[in-house]
Parts: structure tokens; sequence; C-alpha cells
């Protein structure tokens, strides 16, 4: 399956906006094409003063302008203070910003004889004053040029995968699209003759496809790009259409159904005539499994029971589809048993589960139609063949799901 499946490995890369990154895989490092912060600024709202000039506190120093973020670059003048808000940019010559919980303003509005004038600025001429109770550190409250992070430097490397604090960094160095990994383009068809969409009425005999839209959702959420769901009855030539279709717009294909040995196997039927492999992979559920070529493009066949379809994908097709995407694999996790279990021995079982604290408890019922149950584990149990009975406590080995 592995080499079958190897194609799958071999990637493109493509642009995509910023928000469409989310959850997707960077083809390359993303070098920083700006200093953050880009210019000097304040880090609260107060008052830019120069430390060389302010040796002694309390000290009532005249405000010589205003500045609100967006505002351009001014020049400090010894000696006097700049009233600046968080994000404006710090006057040259300026060193350090008092906060404004280390200030008292001076109410009065008489004119401050050594006041130089600044063009434009809402304190000049107005007299403002303002006392600093507490000395500054040079370069207090000062977010210099580059300090997050200097042009040229990688900002983000390859292989990253993109969750909404990375998007923030992208934004923030002006980056409106970025080079991701293709996602591998996956169709699903399940087959029986019961199946009916979701939405319609169940007429006797017939129930909802709920594999169609559980193997699409597995792949997507694993890096996969889902281009075709489809749903084909137990006709051999219906299916074999539908088939050849997916083929068309897919890497690879998954089918559920008709995989066993009952008299009605539209996968066997169309696929085994054309090279596929049946086999019984001594594990359950999912047991049997086959793999085929159409049209060049791998074909897995899951088992049609849900339980069965769900943890097929997860041993079998979720690996190579994360490797295929750039993500990382899901680790397998150890845990003690919450309680004691059963398993059938000579087979791998995988039992469904939930975590439990830092336990883990398994879901009453083996059955692999029990969906709703299976909604309920967000683990698997991976007991081997040769283990029948587990103690409370025991330890064992756990795949997320
Ligand atoms: P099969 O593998 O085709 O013999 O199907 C085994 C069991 O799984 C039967 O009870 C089917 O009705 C059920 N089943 C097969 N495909 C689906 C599906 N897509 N959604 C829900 N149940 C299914
Ligand atoms: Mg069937």
């Amino acid at each position: 399956m592995a080499t079958l499946l190897s194609p799958l490995l071999i990637r493109g890369t493509e642009p995509v906006p910023l928000l469409e990154a989310l959850g997707r895989v960077l083809a390359e490092d993303v070098v920083a094409p700006i200093d953050l912060p880009t210019f000097r600024n304040s880090q609260m709202d107060g008052y830019a003063v120069d430390t060389a000039s302010l040796t002694a506190a309390p000290a009532t120093l005249p405000v010589r302008a205003v500045l609100a973020a967006g505002d351009g670059v001014v020049a400090h003048v010894p000696g006097t203070a700049t009233k600046i808000m968080t994000g404006a940019p710090l006057p040259t010559g300026a060193d350090a910003v008092v906060p404004v919980e280390d200030t008292v303003p001076v109410e009065d509005t008489v004119p401050v004889e050594d006041t130089v004038p600044v063009e434009d600025t809402a304190a000049e001429g107005r007299g403002l004053r303002v006392t600093v109770c507490r000395l500054p550190e040079p370069g207090a409250y000062v977010r210099e040029r580059g300090s997050d992070i200097h042009r040229g430097r990688t900002l983000l490397p390859a292989g990253t995968v993109v969750a909404a604090r990375h998007v923030a960094a992208l934004a923030a160095v002006g980056l409106t699209h970025v080079s991701v990994r293709t996602r591998p383009r996956v169709a699903v068809i399940s087959t029986g003759s019961e199946l009916v969409p979701g939405g319609s009425v169940l007429a006797p005999g017939k129930i909802h496809d709920s594999n169609g839209p559980a193997l699409a959702a597995s792949a997507a959420a694993n890096g996969a790009l889902v281009v075709s769901v489809d749903r084909s009855g137990d006709d051999a030539e219906v299916f074999a259409a539908k088939l050849a279709r997916a083929a068309a717009v897919a890497e690879v294909v998954f089918t559920s159904g008709g995989v066993s040995k009952g008299d009605f196997e539209v996968v066997k039927d169309v696929l085994g005539p054309r090279g596929a492999e049946f086999v019984s992979v001594a594990m359950q559920p999912g047991g049997p499994q086959g793999t085929a070529l159409v049209d060049s493009v791998p074909v897995l066949t899951f088992p049609g029971n849900p339980v069965s379809a769900l943890v097929s994908f997860e041993v079998f097709a979720r690996p190579v589809l994360r490797a295929a995407a750039g993500l990382p694999a899901v680790e397998p996790e150890t845990r003690p048993l919450s309680t004691g279990l059963s398993s059938v021995p000579g087979k791998r079982q995988f039992l469904r589960a939930r975590r439990d604290g830092g336990a883990v408890v398994a879901i009453p019922g083996a059955g692999s139609h029990l969906i709703a149950a299976m909604a309920t584990a967000d683990v698997l149990l991976d007991i081997p063949a040769d283990t029948s009975d587990l103690e409370p406590g025991e330890l064992v080995k756990v795949l997320p799901l």
C-alpha cells in the first residue's frame, strides 16, 4: 500500500491568500520583508522625554506636542515632554516614555517661557505642562525598530502549519499571500443500494449514507482537498462509471462497502477483474480491505460498516494523507486503562475509547454499526493480537482521533 500511495508524497506549491492558508503547510521559509516594529514607537500612553535632561523627579516639563498613533515623526526638544499615545512614533531625540500613570498634568494655562513652538501640534501655545513623578530608565516603554524581527530574518519556517498566530505575523509584515504545499486530491464513493443522502425520507430498508460524509470529513481534516463525494448503488455499471469519474479528478479514491462475502459486493465485482487485491487484515474492525489502480489512480476499498470505514481510514489513509499534506504524524499516546477489558485474541483490535483525565476508558459496545457511540470516542485503543484480557491500570497504546 505504501508504494501504491507514494506518488501522493510528491507535491507542488501554490500561493494562497492569508486566510486560505489557515491549516495549510508553508512550502518555503517566509523571510521578513520589513523590520518589526517598523519604526521606534511608544509602548504606553504617556510622555516622551530624554533621560539626559530629566535628572530628578518630580519635575515639571513643558509639553510641546500631542502625538497620536498614525502621526509622523517629530523632533524632540531636550528638557520638554511630548504627550504620546501607544504606537505613535517616538520623537527623534527622546529615549524614554513616562506612562500617564506616573505623571500629573499641570492644570494652569500660563504660557511656558521656554516652550519652542511646534507646527501643527495640539499643545502648541497652550502652555501645557506635566509633572513627571518617577524617573524613567533610558529606553523605558520604547519599542525599538526591529526589536521583534529584523528584515531578512526567517519569520516562519517551511513546514509551519498555519494557525491564526502565523496569519498575524504574516499580516504584520504586509504579506497578502503565502506559498503552501498543494493538498492531495481525494474522491470518495460510498456503495450500497440501501444508501440515500441526508435530507431524504427513508423508505423501508434504506439508511442515510454516513460513510461518504465521514470519509470526506476525515480526509479534509487531515490535509486533503476533497474533490468529489459520490454514492453508488450495488450496480456494477453505475459504480464503474462513477469510479472512472472519480479517478479523473483525484489522486486517490476511497470507496466504502461492497468488499465482504455477500451476494452484492459491487466493489469486489468491478475491481476484482481489474487486478485489485482483496485481503483480510487481522484487525478488527476493518478486516476486509482492498487496493486497486484505476487509470493509474490508487483506490483503497474500505468495508461498509461505519465504524470499520472510519477505523480503516485512521489506520491506512490518515498517515499517508498527513505526510503528503506535510502535516505532522499523529503520535500515539500511552495511557492506563480506567477499567479492565477483554479483546478478541488473534486480531489486532481498535477499540473506541475516551480519555478520562490521564487515563482512558473503553466505550461499551463492539458492533461496527454503532456510529453514535463512536461519536463519543476521542481515541482508539490499539490492542495487539496476542492480548486478550487487560486489567484496570494496565498501559495501552492510544491513537488520538
Ligand atoms: P457492506 O460492507 O457493503 O456489506 O456493508 C456493511 C454494513 O454497512 C451494512 O449494514 C451497510 O448497510 C452498512 N453501510 C454500508 N455503506 C454505508 C454507508 N455509506 N453509510 C452507512 N452505512 C453503510
Ligand atoms: Mg453493501
